[in-house]
């Protein structure tokens, strides 16, 4: 993997001379603006995530005009990359119509010096610290992310102060709060298996089911979604992320599938650190550490959320699906787990293109099954953690 600052000075050297292919061949395939939490305590207050097809090189642009006075910029240019398709280009339009008290995004498509994307990232210096890191998606595609740190608690961070990061270091807490994540809805099906079984149907129903037993429990539970309605990630991160100060985790809910029909079991996914590339720019070392060791704990938590999920999920269906299969806890970004600042796992309750589990996956009880088992994990998981 090349170095970033070998991308730079490579994407740079494009840009003055103007030498490089005809016509674009990267394209910029989607992109995301997670809003964080809007707590004073909480250290990522946005990320701006691009996905690329071929590539997410990158060169820092030099600004042209200066900012006003409480406003800083810093300006991104993708080199001999497009936009693919209309969908993408409402939702870079969405995206550069965001705009929150201390940053704003403007993506826009250039063709002079050469065809490229532009991404300027407008912020109260103050306020805010712009990062990036890159890493590689669940699809393989190349990502780079942006990052709107928190200054003041980066200041605190540094200082050594103590400082309580979301409730649950605050120790204020009175009861579990839990956000499910019900994926897909609306005109995003989701997966269509065996007998048009829909993805969306199926998350829905267990997530519902999930929602009820863990409210029996006693705890707070906040649906990203309870019908069946579309709705963007970038909205269910930031309703997330709204009340964090008020939840512990969240599970998202999916139903997998797969060319080979005879794919099956259950797998659940977590972030984990190996997937994305240092800060290897950040001069602050100390910075980096206090950085390196919150994620860690995020990390540490949501694979033991995960490790929870998928134990309870086995346990509590292998009773009415003998063929099911450990496919085992696995690291992989995916967005909605990307955009939460919260321990967070994304469960595959099973694959809809294997008959057997399509079949079962339909079935009411089997969906009840799915549910106990995730909210089983949750709890076993709350208490560990305790
Ligand atoms: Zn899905």
């Amino acid at each position: 993997m090349i170095t970033k600052r070998g991308v730079v000075i490579l994407a740079y050297a494009w840009v003055c001379t103007g030498i490089g292919r005809p016509s674009a061949e990267n394209a910029l395939k989607d992109a995301f603006l997670h809003q964080g939490p809007k707590i004073e305590n909480s250290l990522e207050l946005g990320k701006l995530v691009l996905y690329f097809s071929d590539s997410a090189d990158f060169t820092l642009l030099p600004l042209t005009e200066a900012p006003s006075a409480h406003k800083s910029q810093k300006s991104y240019f993708f080199p001999q990359t497009k936009v693919l398709g209309s969908e993408v280009l409402k939702t870079i339009d969405r995206i550069s119509r965001v705009r929150t008290a201390w940053y704003s995004v403007q993506i826009a498509v250039v063709q002079k010096p050469i065809e490229g994307v532009r991404v300027t990232i407008t912020y109260d210096p103050e306020k805010i610290e712009v990062a990036d890191q890159f890493f590689d998606s669940i699809q393989l595609n190349k990502a780079v992310e942006v990052i709107f740190y928190n200054k003041e608690l980066k200041k605190k961070l540094i200082t050594g102060a103590q400082v309580p990061l979301l409730r649950r270091a605050a120790n204020e807490k009175k009861k579990y709060g839990v956000i499910v994540d019900c994926g897909h809805g609306g005109k995003d099906t989701g997966a269509v298996g065996y007998g048009q079984l829909q993805e969306k149907e199926v998350a829905l129903s267990v997530g519902l089911r999930l929602a009820q037993l863990l409210e029996h429990q006693g705890i707070t539970v906040f649906l990203t979604r309870d019908r069946d309605t579309a709705v963007p990630i970038d909205i269910r991160t930031s309703f997330a992320n709204s009340v964090a100060d008020e939840a512990d985790l969240l599970v998202s809910i999916h139903a997998n599938m797969a060319k080979n029909e005879a794919a099956r079991g259950v797998e659940t996914f977590c972030l984990e650190r190996s997937l994305f590339f240092p800060l290897a720019d950040e001069p602050d070392k100390k910075f980096a550490q206090c950085v390196s060791r919150l994620l860690d704990d995020r990390y540490m938590n949501s694979k033991l959320l995960a490790q929870q999920v998928q134990n309870n999920v086995l346990s509590c269906t292998q009773k009415k699906n003998g063929a099911t299969c450990d496919r085992q806890v696995k690291q992989a970004v995916a967005q909605i787990l990307l955009g939460t600042q919260l321990p967070a796992a994304l469960v595959e309750v099973g694959f809809l293109s294997n008959k057997h589990e399509a079949l079962l996956l339909r079935t009411k009880s089997y969906q009840q099954a799915l549910a106990n088992g995730i909210c089983n994990g949750i709890l076993a998981y709350l208490r560990e953690i305790a």
